[in-house]
């Protein structure tokens, strides 16, 4: 059993959290959401006054928040994890982010003798809650070793990328910028039949069944988008932020992507016009807007 810390339990830190709690560890969580809080606490949980106080009672803090600059306020800010960690302790920040944030908290929790993973996931609210997310992990080997046990309550796919934190965000960027792609791409393709008279659902299964398939046709289309549920559970707020963090990554690298510049403009365009609370499966709303159902 390891005294593990939980910071941020949403869509994806929630489910997370109770894995964690599910597999026998003694859990402390926060969250600054109070029905997350206690839903935790209902599950068993203790709930912490804020990060330091989390960091105090955690072997183990992880790290589940909307953005690399809340990660820095939550970790570094007043009352941050920084105040409350001890020596010896490591900090898993799962959250989308960038390398450099990643590495900037490594680099600053080192004179505490903290140790610091980037341990991004992939699998969405469902794989969350489900248990069966891959994980990306960047840092020190034996960090990533003794914490194996925990990422396997909820990540049954684990890799270890690099020694470096950022690696696993890298990974991360990159994993988003082709799912982006195969969202837009296949928005698209289903739009453009439609108005062409084709039956989406048909469409689909033949693509997910072709050369053309990917995680938008054999998932996203079939079990959101054509039932009308748009619940995915992954907000159009944190689309851009992925696909802003993947266009600043290629930036810093020096590298032009021109199809990323592309689906970075058509992002920002559809969260201004469906707003950032709207599930990403929206998107093929948006793009539906110009590639109407033909009236001849
Ligand atoms: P979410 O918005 O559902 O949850 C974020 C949680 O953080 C909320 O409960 C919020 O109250 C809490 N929070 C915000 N600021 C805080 C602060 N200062 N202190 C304490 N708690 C704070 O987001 P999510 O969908 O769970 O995503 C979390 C991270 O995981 C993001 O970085 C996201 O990009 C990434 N991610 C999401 C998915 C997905 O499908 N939703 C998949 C993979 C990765």
């Amino acid at each position: 059993m390891v005294s593990v810390g939980f910071i941020g339990l949403g869509n994806m830190g929630g489910p997370m959290a109770n894995h964690l709690l599910d597999a026998g560890h003694d859990l402390t969580v926060y969250d600054l959401d109070p029905d997350a809080r206690a839903a935790l606490e209902d599950a068993g949980a203790a709930v912490g006054e804020g990060p330091a106080d989390v960091a105090t009672h955690s072997e183990v803090v992880f790290l589940s928040l909307p953005t690399p600059e809340i990660v820095r306020a939550v970790v570094l800010g007043d009352d941050g994890v920084e105040a409350g960690i001890k020596a010896g302790a490591i900090l898993v920040d799962t959250t989308t982010s960038t390398p450099g944030t990643t590495e900037d908290i490594a680099a600053t929790l080192a004179d505490r003798e903290v140790t610091v993973l980037g341990a991004p996931v992939s699998g969405g609210a469902s794989g969350a809650r489900d248990g069966t997310l891959t994980t990306m992990v960047g840092g020190d080997p034996a960090a990533y070793e003794a914490c194996e046990e925990l990422f396997s309550a909820y990540a049954p796919n684990r890799y270890h990328v690099g020694d470096s934190p950022g690696d696993g965000n890298v990974v991360k960027l990159l994993n988003n910028y082709l799912s982006f792609l195969g969202m837009v791409g296949a928005s698209e393709a289903v739009a453009l039949g439609e108005r062409a008279g084709l039956d989406p659902e048909t469409m689909v299964d033949i693509f997910s069944r072709s050369t053309g398939r990917n995680a938008a046709v054999e998932d996203k289309f079939p079990n959101q988008i054509i039932p009308g549920r748009y619940d995915l559970g992954f907000s159009m707020a944190l689309m851009h932020k992925d696909i802003r963090l993947f266009s600043q990554f290629a930036a810093e690298s020096d590298a032009p992507v021109l199809l990323g510049d592309t689906v970075a403009n058509m992002i920002s365009y559809a969260k201004a016009d469906l707003g950032g609370d709207a599930d990403m499966s929206e998107v093929y709303k948006f793009v539906q807007q110009w590639i109407e159902p033909s009236d001849d």
